[in-house]
């Protein structure tokens, strides 16, 4: 049997381990590039030995050529500790990467999906976010390499089906845990479950009103894989995310129960442009990918939790 050649760009990193992970399941072939950012070889070291598997070193940032038939474009820091380090090199990842991968798969004729974010939607003044609400973004701020790099590869995606005919596909995702987060990667969910592991202060930034709505590593998977299942005509953008919103204060009750830590919980001053509230609104996933999230927060927390145990 033929099997499909799967390009992952970011493919050590968080997600993009899994998606490698789940590809190689569904008989793929798969080739993970990786500048090693914040992407580690622990993250993938269990696929070395597969056949099928490539790792490559490489930055987007320059261009690359293969052959591959679908690319996932996932290359792109995350956390915001990370994409804030060198905030220019962020801004060229998400642009000179998105325009590097569009021209390979322009050229090999792939189809090619874009791992965009929630936070184009910046500090939204629609709750929850539609794919129609055109976000609340400062393009000055501390996020803005992130956001604004983000929206202009969305930008990149659509002018590419547009002008050169590329199979696009674009989704938005929203907050995402899961085994495999880098133990200092400063999202919400792994520090909090490190620091109630190590029985440290949980570091609440603000007062803990802001909400967010997490999605649990598997159930993002199978949105994009079904989103590069979609009919050509639909490129999105999509929201994937789970839409059960919690306030940051709840998630730490929840780590310290599910942990049974003595940590106690201390506040801490908010970042800049730190959205108050974030929730995806479905629909659209759900009708044209015929998806919604199956796992719920405290599921897919204890999981997280004997991932750490076994790494910290
Ligand atoms: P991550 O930091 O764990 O993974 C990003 C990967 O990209 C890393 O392996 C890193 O080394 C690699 N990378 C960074 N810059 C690169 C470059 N110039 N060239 C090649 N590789 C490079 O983050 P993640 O959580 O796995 O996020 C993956 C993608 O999903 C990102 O594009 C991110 O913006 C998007 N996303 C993630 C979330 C989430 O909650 N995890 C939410 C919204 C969007
Ligand atoms: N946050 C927090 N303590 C931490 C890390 C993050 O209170 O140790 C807050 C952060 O200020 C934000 C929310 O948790 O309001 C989610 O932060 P994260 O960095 O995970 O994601 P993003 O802000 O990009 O959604």
């Amino acid at each position: 049997m033929i099997k499909k050649r799967v390009l992952v760009t970011g493919g050590a990193g968080f997600v993009g381990s899994h998606l490698c992970e789940r590809l190689l399941n569904e008989n793929c072939e798969v080739y993970c590039l990786d500048n090693f950012f914040t992407g580690q070889k622990q993250n993938i070291v269990h696929l070395l030995n597969n056949p099928y598997f490539e790792l490559i070193r490489h930055d987007v940032t320059a261009p690359y050529f293969i052959e591959a038939d679908e690319i996932y474009n996932l290359a792109c820091p995350a956390s915001p500790i990370h994409y804030q380090y060198n905030p220019i090199k962020t801004m060229k990842t998400s642009v000179m990467g998105s325009i590097n991968m569009l021209g390979l798969a322009k050229r090999v004729k792939a189809k090619i999906l874009q791992a965009s974010t929630s936070e184009v939607y910046g500090n939204p003044l629609e709750h929850p976010q539609t794919e129609s609400y055109w976000g609340n973004v400062n393009p000055i701020g501390e996020r803005s390499c992130y956001d604004e790099g983000k929206r202009a590869a969305e930008s990149l995606f659509v002018d590419y089906h547009k002008e050169n005919n590329v199979n696009v596909k674009i989704v938005r995702i929203f907050n995402t845990y899961g085994p495999r987060m880098h133990p200092n990667d400063g999202r919400v969910v792994s520090n909090f479950i490190v620091q109630a592991l190590r029985n440290e202060d949980i570091t609440i930034y603000g007062d803990g009103q802001q909400t967010r709505s997490f999605q649990y590593i598997d159930d993002l998977i199978e949105g994009m894989m079904s989103m590069m299942n979609t009919r050509n005509e639909f490129i999105g953008p999509v929201n994937i995310g789970n839409p059960h919103e919690f306030t940051i204060l709840e998630l730490a009750e929840k780590v310290i129960e599910l942990t049974g830590s003595n940590s106690k919980i201390i506040y801490k001053s908010l970042p800049s442009d730190d959205p108050l509230m974030r929730k995806p609104n479905i629909s659209l996933a759900k009708k044209e990918l015929d998806w919604e999230p199956k796992i719920q927060l405290e599921t897919g927390l204890i999981k997280t939790i004997d991932y750490f145990k076994s790494v910290i």
